[in-house]
């Protein structure tokens, strides 16, 4: 918007920006893989890709080896509906057979595919440091809105500094709301309607492997689990579908016991996770437990750390899983958009809209 020409207020509630979904991800370049059940996603993915390497490269690792994998057992998918898949959207997925670092009692197929991985930590700086140069974009950290007016083509909004609680008031044309999980609670605010999300606590973990520390492996689909490089880090991140999810709201807002204890995080004002005292004890056995099934027992994975934040996604998708980045307008002069980022990747489809 800065680079349009407009005159930005960004506000954010936390004192840094990145902190919370734009960090703790699993980091994966999305290529389409990943959803089988969405091929809307899939095709989202795939048509962002080429945009969002080309702008970002040298936070992109691209010299790994990246497998995905189907499951003996309970699969959504099964290896044949999968590589349909991927020939229908025209994604490489070649057959491995006999790779010694993988236990093929456990996998029906395992495929070499062309998968990226991108480094949360260097795009949050660079973005951070290249917004600091703009001129005409006022960012107000540790700020919360307090009120809102409506008036003839233009909203004011009222912002309150948690430090000082001192008031300022902002006037604008338009205002776009991107907090993800805080999605709702804005929407409030500007007295339009919710977005329909359900949102879930989610760890990451942080692992190393001498012998698998350039490998990824996603295996499909559905109770599953991946480990794959963070970005140009050196460490692997580790999630998995049945034990990376905590706990899980199914309300618009946010709403989990742990506020209980963190009376700091409201469903509509949410912390940030990992500095968190009531954050749930880590899964970190669990998932390794479960992933070692897929390697053979020359591979060792050593944990080191885990990051926590709330993963939110859009209702629809409790089937298809898909992520879509949905942007709807929701109040026109003054104007209101609310984008709800599925993937960081997808994020130009903001353009079609804004
Ligand atoms: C566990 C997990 C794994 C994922 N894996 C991947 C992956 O591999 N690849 C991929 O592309 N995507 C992945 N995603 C999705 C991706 O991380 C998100 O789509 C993306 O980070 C959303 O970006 P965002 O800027 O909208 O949200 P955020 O990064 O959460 O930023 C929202 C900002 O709004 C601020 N905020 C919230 N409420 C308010 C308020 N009321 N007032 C002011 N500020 C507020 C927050 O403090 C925060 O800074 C994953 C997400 C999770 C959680």
């Amino acid at each position: 918007m800065a680079g349009k020409g407009h005159r930005v207020a960004l506000v954010e509630k936390e004192k840094e920006l990145f902190k919370k979904a734009s960090i703790v991800n699993q980091a994966r370049l999305h290529g389409g893989y990943h959803y089988p059940r969405s091929v809307a996603t899939a095709i989202m993915s795939d048509d962002n890709k080429q945009r969002f390497t080309e702008e970002h490269k040298s936070f992109i690792l691209f010299e790994f080896e990246k497998y995905y994998a189907v499951d003996k057992f309970g699969s959504l998918t099964d290896a044949a509906q999968f590589k349909r898949f991927c020939r229908f959207i025209g994604i490489k997925c070649e057959p491995i057979h006999g790779h010694p670092l993988f236990n093929y009692n456990r996998l029906e197929a395992l495929y070499l595919t062309t998968e990226y991985t991108f480094d949360p930590v260097l795009i949050g700086e660079f973005y951070k440091e290249k917004i600091k140069k703009v001129s005409n974009i006022d960012i107000f950290y540790f700020h919360k809105i307090k009120e809102v007016e409506k008036g003839s083509g233009k909203w004011n909004v009222i912002v309150q500094d948690l430090e000082d609680k001192s008031l300022k008031s902002i006037e604008c044309v338009g205002v776009i709301n991107a907090t993800y999980s805080g999605s709702n609670a804005v929407n409030r605010q500007f007295g339009v309607d919710d977005i329909q999300l359900m949102h879930e606590i989610s760890e990451i973990a942080f692992i190393t492997s001498p012998q698998v520390d350039n490998i990824g492996l996603t295996v499909m689909d559905g109770q599953f689990g991946s480990i794959m490089p963070y970005g140009k880090s050196g460490l692997l991140s580790l999630s998995s579908v049945a034990y990376t999810h905590h706990k899980v709201s199914y309300d618009n807002l946010p709403h989990f016991d742990c506020q209980l204890v963190n009376r700091e995080c409201t469903p509509d004002f949410t912390s940030i996770c990992n500095f968190c005292e009531a954050k749930p004890r880590s899964n970190y056995r669990k998932m390794i437990g479960q992933m070692k099934q897929y390697y053979s027992d020359k591979v060792a994975l050593n944990y080191l750390t885990s990051y926590y934040t709330i993963k939110s996604k859009l209702k629809a998708n409790f089937i298809d899983d898909g992520r879509p980045t949905e942007i709807s307008q929701l109040h026109k002069n003054p104007d209101y958009y609310c984008i709800f980022a599925g993937k960081i990747n997808s994020i130009y489809e903001i353009e079609k809209i804004v």
